[in-house]
Order: structure tokens, then C-alpha cells, then sequence
């Protein structure tokens, strides 16, 4: 068998659309499952697009995911270049080469209605070579073949077939010298040796066509993969008009690399087991008979669950490590892989955190309703009562890095005085942070803002309760 070859080909638009992103990674693991090449290709030929750092941004995010290609425009190979502005010159003389086939055409008329029969098609060679010589403008058109069916097989769709009296004469090479997607595509796929076109269904309905080029040169056509698109909901394809994330508008939102990824992968295909899988785990069990022809939805609440699952997967140091951006809230000397150690449990999105760690900075407003607590039996009085035997065992205590023994500490001063647990503790969490929830107790609380800290915290929430008594 042949070594599969598969590309990726986005235009620089200085956003990697998740729909992009997922055909990357297909491409990527049809590749890499039986050991083929994964080509990058920049299909810039759309000049109004151009952005700048757009291409940068590309090389950047497929590095970022791991998705390592093994020729593209910084990487050559042997079939560059693979930029398609740098590569005029193949498509004119590809297209000069058509028109002798008999598989397009120079047409020199302003030819706008669709699917209307090009006049140009009838033009005597004479009258061609005369336009050309007196410098007539013109574009080269495909030569649509009429009573034809074209047809293929889509490795997802299935037997497609198309009239070829459906199709129009559409142009291949622009006036000026610049290929459309309708040529470009098919000449560089074949140039690199792309046997397995991966790519987005919207192409399914012209893939007919490029087959007719395929056709005419006498090439062999590839093996085609068209993948269903990502949607939004039930009626919405997920796009950036829509206002829709993009990669790294998800990064920003404090997703991790790998569960974004992880997730796409999921976007259309179906692994038979376990949903989380490294990158290396996809590549031996991605296989395209798995892969549904039936929109995916993109579903954000998910992709929430799966990150929470990764940020769980990691040490509380590489929680710590990643998380660090967004501890820059935290203004007083606390210890932060202590705030890992609570936070890692319960954060979904890295960005949810500046929000759960904010009384750590500053508490919140004094109000004694916090201190009233069904289930742990505690009112404000008794709260009041509760800080006042506890502060004196807190000043006295030495290492707050101690948690275990702080907290036998305070099960013992609430056995002593015969109380439940929660009667001293949840005074005490309530007291540090004025917060009805926070992630972490009374003991991990304290153990992040210190001695120093706890204590003045402590003497305030007395003087406060005592004030609204
Ligand atoms: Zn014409």
C-alpha cells in the first residue's frame, strides 16, 4: 500500500476556527495512524484575506496541539513551495496544459450568469491565438463536459453523483494569473502527492468537478474524506460570524490545549471505549469507520467537563504551574500551591478562578446571616462564642503549614467543650473569607493566608459580630 499522504490547507485568516482545527487534527491522525505524511499547505491566494501574523499564528497553534506536520512552508519537503502565492507559475502552466487536454478553456468574454454555456468555448484556435496576441485580457475556465454524470465515492457520504449540466464552466485562473480554490486544490494536492483529501462537506457537491481536472490530466484521484460540519445547535453551523470561539478565544477562556483537542476529536467521530485520550492514544485508534456523517454539535458544557477532567489528571504543582496566570488577583503573600490543592478539585475553566480566590486578597462584606448554618448548627451568637474560644488556641498555634494538626487542634477544642465539629469550623471559614462557599475549609484557608493574616481576620469578624449583636 501506497503511504498515505493527507493536508492541511487553511488560508490566513488570523483565526483558527474549531471546525479548522478539527479537520487539522483529522488529517493529522488519518496520517499518523498508519505512519503517512502530514503536509501544511497556506492557501493564501484569496489576497483580500491576507492578515497579518496570520501564517504565524497557524505555525504557532499546530505546534501548540502537537500536531507536528512533516513538510510545510517552514518545514520543505520535496514538492514545494507550500505557499500557494509562491506558486503562480505551476497553476499557469498547469492551466495552459488543461486547455491542450481539452479539459478548460481561455475565455475573453464578461460571462457572469451561472451555468450559462460560456460563448468562449466555441472560439476557433485562430481566434483564440489572435485574442491572446493583441493581449485580451482573459481567465482560463474549466470545460465542463454536457449529458455527463460525475460521480465518486466519499468515504463518509457514500456514492455522490452530480449532472454534469449542473455545473458551470467556473474559472480556474483569474486575469490576474491568481488560481481560484476550484484549481488550486486539485494541481496541489496532486503536485504533493495528497492521496487522501480530507475536508470540510461543503466541498462535497464540487468535488465532482475537481474530478473531471483529476480526469483530464490523467491522474489518479484521490481517496476522499468529507468530514460533517460542527454546529452550533440543531439549524447553526458554529462560525466566527456568529460570534463563535475560535481556539484562542477557548484558550482564553482557560481551556487546556489537550482537552480542546481531546474534544474535537469527539466532534464527529467516535472512539469504542474511554473519551479521554492523549493525542498519542487518538493516532492508534483513530480509524475513519468511525467517523458519522451526522452534524456535530459543539457543546460547550462538555468541553467544561472534559477540561475539569484534565486540570484532576494533573499534580498539584503542574495545576499550580498553569493556573498561576490567573492567581494574579491575589495580592497578599499566600501560598499558592495550598490554593492549588483546594482549587484543583473544583475548577472546570482556569478563568473561574480569580472569582473563587478573591477573599483570599479580600474577604468579603461582613454580614452575620453567613454564619447561620442549618446543618452545622451555627447563628450568629453562637458563631460569636465559637471565635472567641478558638482565637486563643489559633495565636498560640505555631506551623499553619500543618494542616492535619490544625485540624485535630480545632476537633479537639470542639470536643472539649463538647460541640460538633462544624460549630468551630465553619465560624472559622466564615470568618477568614466572608464568603458563603469557598473552595477549601477553615484549615486550608488558613494554611493559605498565614498566621499573620488569620489572626487579623479572626479579631475582625469578632469585633464585627460583637457590633451587630
Ligand atoms: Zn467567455
Amino acid at each position: 500500500m501506497k503511504k498515505i499522504r493527507t493536508r492541511f490547507a487553511p488560508s490566513p485568516t488570523g483565526y483558527m476556527h474549531i471546525g479548522n482545527l478539527r479537520t487539522a487534527l483529522y488529517c493529522y491522525l488519518i496520517a499518523k495512524h498508519d505512519d503517512g505524511d502530514f503536509i501544511l499547505r497556506i492557501e493564501d491566494t484569496d489576497q483580500n484575506r491576507e492578515v497579518e501574523g496570520a501564517t504565524q499564528l497557524i505555525y504557532d497553534i499546530l505546534e501548540e496541539t502537537g500536531l507536528e506536520y512533516d513538510e510545510g512552508p517552514d518545514k520543505p519537503g520535496d514538492v514545494g513551495p507550500y505557499v500557494q502565492s509562491q506558486r503562480l507559475p505551476i497553476y499557469k502552466e498547469y492551466a495552459e496544459k488543461l486547455i491542450t487536454l481539452g479539459g478548460a478553456h481561455y475565455c475573453f468574454c464578461e460571462k457572469s450568469e451561472e451555468n450559462e454555456v460560456d460563448p468562449c468555448r466555441n472560439l476557433t484556435p485562430e481566434q483564440v491565438a489572435e485574442k491572446l496576441a493583441s493581449n485580451t485580457p482573459y481567465v482560463i475556465r474549466q470545460t465542463i463536459p454536457a449529458g455527463h454524470i460525475a460521480d465518486f465515492d466519499d468515504e463518509i457520504y457514500g456514492h455522490i453523483e452530480v449532472e454534469t449540466d449542473t455545473l458551470d464552466d467556473a474559472v480556474l485562473l483569474k486575469s490576474d494569473g491568481y488560481p481560484t480554490y476550484n484549481f488550486a486544490n486539485v494541481v496541489d494536492d496532486h503536485l504533493m502527492g495528497i492521496n487522501v483529501v480530507v475536508r470540510g462537506n461543503e466541498y462535497l457537491s464540487s468535488t465532482p468537478k475537481y474530478n473531471l481536472i483529476y480526469d483530464a490530466y490523467g491522474w489518479e484521484r484521490p481517496r476522499y474524506i468529507h468530514l460533517p460540519p460542527v454546529m452550533k445547535d440543531e439549524h447553526h453551523k458554529l462560525s466566527k460570524r456568529n460570534g463563535d470561539a475560535s481556539f484562542q478565544d477557548l484558550r482564553a477562556q482557560g481551556y487546556l490545549t489537550e482537552a480542546i483537542l481531546n474534544y474535537i476529536a469527539l466532534l464527529g467521530w467516535a472512539p469504542e471505549g474511554e473519551e479521554i485520550l492523549s493525542l498519542e492514544e487518538l493516532k492508534q485508534q483513530f480509524t475513519t469507520n468511525r467517523i458519522s456523517k451526522a452534524p456535530a454539535i459543539f457543546d460547550i458544557v462538555k468541553l467544561q467537563w472534559m477540561n475539569g477532567m484534565y486540570i484532576r489528571k494533573m499534580t498539584v504543582e503542574e495545576f499550580c504551574e498553569v493556573a498561576k496566570p490567573y492567581y494574579d488577583c491575589i495580592t497578599i503573600d499566600a501560598d499558592l500551591l495550598e490554593v492549588s490543592k483546594a482549587l484543583q478539585p473544583r475548577v472546570e475553566r482556569l478563568i473561574d478562578i480569580p472569582e473563587m480566590v478573591d477573599y483570599i486578597s479580600h474577604p468579603g462584606e461582613f454580614d452575620p446571616q453567613l454564619y447561620r448554618h442549618k446543618r452545622m448548627k451555627t447563628t450568629p451568637e453562637n458563631s460569636l462564642e465559637a471565635l472567641k474560644l478558638s482565637l486563643p488556641h489559633m495565636e498560640a498555634w505555631e506551623d499553619y503549614t500543618d494542616d492535619d494538626g490544625m485540624m485535630h487542634m480545632m476537633m479537639d477544642l470542639a470536643k472539649e467543650n463538647g460541640l460538633k465539629n462544624g460549630r468551630i469550623m465553619w465560624p472559622i471559614r466564615v470568618a477568614l473569607s466572608n464568603k458563603a462557599s469557598t473552595a477549601g475549609g477553615a484549615v486550608e484557608i488558613a494554611h493559605m493566608i498565614g498566621k499573620e493574616e488569620t489572626i487579623k481576620r479572626l479579631k475582625q469578624a469578632i469585633s464585627d459580630l460583637e457590633a451587630n449583636l
